[in-house]
């Protein structure tokens, strides 16, 4: 058996380690860029050999460029990543965090391996995430089978995945591509071609120093390189993240990589388009258009990454001032939606970040804009700067709103997304919410799971994404016909805050719904459904997870957590209807889901009748006793609501 391995092992170090000396690179430089002298001069005489070690040494040398992203004088590596390089040299490949452990891919690599046909797992092996480890291992270790390893597996990709041109649509479409094109797919899709554009400036940065980085290497990867940069050229996506993301990695490469011809093409395509798409993809308010709380930082991180690019190596002043303004605009959303402990909000595909990483992020946005004390004061934790002034804030061209009483991790703030029908990632769930209260997340939003694959794959997405799993209104359990929300009131300052949102959301029914944020203590829902449509209408909720007691006869939801944070959740429905507990489950990383409590209200609706309920949530802490609650319409457009015996009225 070791023998038959050992075998192998020379087969696939044979088979790949052959370096042949790739010409065509001398076509793609510039050989009058200045410091390639030498490489000219022996490429003109008829020696290539000596033209491409000329060339090695010239990158070895190279000063005044670099990059933003690597600085190999504190380079980290963490136990994590470590684990990354030592499996790669196993071929053992960390490809996707919701795939754990990382599946062996054979000691002859089967780049086309798919143990679980989940499209991503497929794509992001392409993106070589366990590369850059290896690199900072080499570097950190000094141990040359790491530097040797990754030779092999770079040439050995290179062999394995021919680019063969293929319709532009064909990345993004399920079953379509057979044979080569099939790969092609996966391996080509612009996304994960701009990914190792990005990173192997860091990987070139890093092994450029081993004895295993010869001439004749540098030949076939800069070669690769290239076609890499025409090839993101010639199918950049058509818009959302993914543009954004390939923009931002053509401009990388053709600052990195000056000594291309095709350079300053580069470069240009990446400024124009992150210049034209920050105006598009950004509304006035600062919101991204997936409306995503997880890409939204994604999409700052991109247009920062750009312009730390451009001021690293002088070009600043290719982006107009009011490209810094736009990104500024975007954190100032983004820390108004999020949680004091960092945490954000899963609406749409997002996932939940990891804090110590956000509030990395804030340290990296203040260098950018060092004058804004309200970063500042999110990039330190609170030592410094100062808390925005304002608490709640609404966002009304993306429909994002929060209702918060503090900045510290003894707040409430509901979150609430009510706007547009967004772009890719935006799910149908408009009028729904998030509820943090004293660092628990009452009512986190059902995310996403999964994104796209084979039948069982997609269906898992859909029941994550479908409108019955968020805290709205549904007709029949159907998912949403029409998502634009219209924001007709918000109140965010006083006793009483409130907000009025209505959603066109099926043909006949219309669903308006009233927040109110009572003595900043607690909230009263107001739903209305309206129209000639007929059918059941549901009122959706879905708690964290938990103990919790259903009434069915009361509609009351009494939590009875182990830890002090508490909620009770009380409706108010008209005769006829029931209440039944629903499958329920949310997700805030990919392929992870914890089972919680769901429920619906069914109300049967006969057409031109209106269909309202009152839905009181109250947080509090124990040992505090669950707070008695009683509401009603007193008349059209007024309803009384008692908490404990204390009565008021709020007009809707
Ligand atoms: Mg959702």
């Amino acid at each position: 058996m070791r023998t038959i391995s050992l075998i192998l092992c020379c087969l696939w170090l044979s088979t790949t380690q052959a370096q042949t000396l790739d010409r065509s690179v001398f076509d793609l430089l510039n050989l009058d860029y200045p410091g390639l002298e030498k490489v000219k001069s022996a490429h003109s005489q008829g020696d290539d050999d000596r033209a491409a070690a000329e060339l090695l040494a010239y990158y070895r040398h190279r000063t005044g460029v670099s990059t933003p992203d690597l600085d190999t004088t504190h380079l980290t590596l963490s136990k994590r990543e470590r684990q990354w390089a030592d499996d790669a040299l196993e071929h053992t490949f960390y490809v996707h965090d919701g795939y754990q452990p990382s599946f062996n891919y054979g000691k002859d690599i089967n780049w086309r391996y798919w143990p679980v046909e989940d499209n991503e797992l497929r794509w992001q092996l392409h993106r070589h995430k366990w590369f850059t480890p290896m690199g900072k291992a080499y570097r950190l270790t000094g141990d040359e089978r790491y530097a040797r390893e990754w030779v092999l597996q770079y040439s050995d990709w290179v062999k394995k995945n021919p680019l063969v041109e293929i319709p532009k649509q064909l990345y993004e479409m399920q079953d379509e591509a057979t044979g080569e094109a099939e790969n092609v797919r996966f391996a080509w899709r612009p996304l994960e071609a701009s990914h190792r554009l990005q990173d192997q400036i860091n990987q070139l940065v890093l092994f450029l120093p081993s004895p295993s980085f010869t001439p004749e290497f540098l030949t076939e990867f800069l070669v690769n390189y290239h076609r890499h940069a025409v090839h993101i050229l010639r199918n950049y996506s058509a818009e959302g993240n993914h543009l954004l993301f390939e923009a931002q990695r053509v401009l990388y490469a053709g600052a990195f990589f000056p000594e291309f011809k095709d350079a300053p093409a580069w470069r240009k395509s990446g400024i124009d388009i992150l210049n034209r798409e920050i105006k598009k993809q950004v509304y006035a308010d600062g919101g991204q258009y997936e409306l995503d709380l997880h890409y939204h930082p994604a999409c700052i991180n991109i247009f920062c990454k750009a312009l730390r690019m451009a001021d690293v190596n002088g070009f600043r002043s290719e982006f107009p001032p009011s490209y810094a303004e736009t990104i500024e605009r975007m954190i100032v959303f983004y820390m108004n939606l999020c949680y004091p402990d960092y945490t954000n909000p899963c609406f749409s595909d997002a996932k939940r970040g990891n804090p110590r990483v956000e509030q990395g992020y804030y340290r990296d946005w203040l260098k950018l804009f060092p004058d804004n004390g309200q970063i500042r004061y999110f990039a330190t934790a609170g030592k410094e700067g100062q808390a925005p002034a304002n608490l709640s804030k609404g966002f009304i061209d993306s429909g994002f709103f929060a209702f918060r009483n503090g900045w510290g991790t003894d707040a409430t703030v509901m979150v609430i997304k009510a706007g547009p029908k967004g772009e890719w990632h935006s799910q149908p769930d408009n009028g729904t919410f998030e509820l943090w209260f004293h660092g628990k997340n009452l009512f986190p939003d059902s995310g996403s799971y999964v994104y796209e694959g084979n039948e069982e794959v997609t269906r898992l997405r859909n029941w994550f994404r479908r409108t019955a799993s968020h805290n709205t209104l549904t007709l029949d359990g159907r998912n949403l016909e029409t998502r634009q929300s219209e924001t007709k009131k918000w109140q965010p300052e006083g006793d009483v805050q409130c907000l009025v949102t209505e959603n066109p959301s099926y043909k006949g029914l219309t669903h308006r719904r009233t927040f109110y944020f009572v003595d900043e203590t607690y909230f009263v829902i107001v739903d209305e459904a309206t129209g000639p449509a007929t059918g059941t209408v549901n009122l959706n909720y879905q708690l964290c997870d938990g103990k919790v007691d259903i009434n069915p006869q009361t509609f009351a939801l009494s939590s009875a957590f182990e830890d002090e944070v508490q909620v009770k959740l009380q409706c108010f429905a008209p005769e006829g209807t029931s209440l039944k507990e629903e499958e329920g489950w949310y997700s805030t990383a990919y392929r992870q889901r914890t089972p919680r409590t769901a429920i619906s209200l069914n109300t049967p609706k006969a057409p031109t009748e209106t269909i309202r309920y009152i839905t009181v949530i109250c947080p509090y802490l124990s040992p505090d006793q669950a707070p008695q609650i009683e509401a009603r319409f007193t008349d059209s457009r007024q309803i009384e609501v008692s908490i404990n015996q204390k009565t008021r009225i709020l007009n809707y």
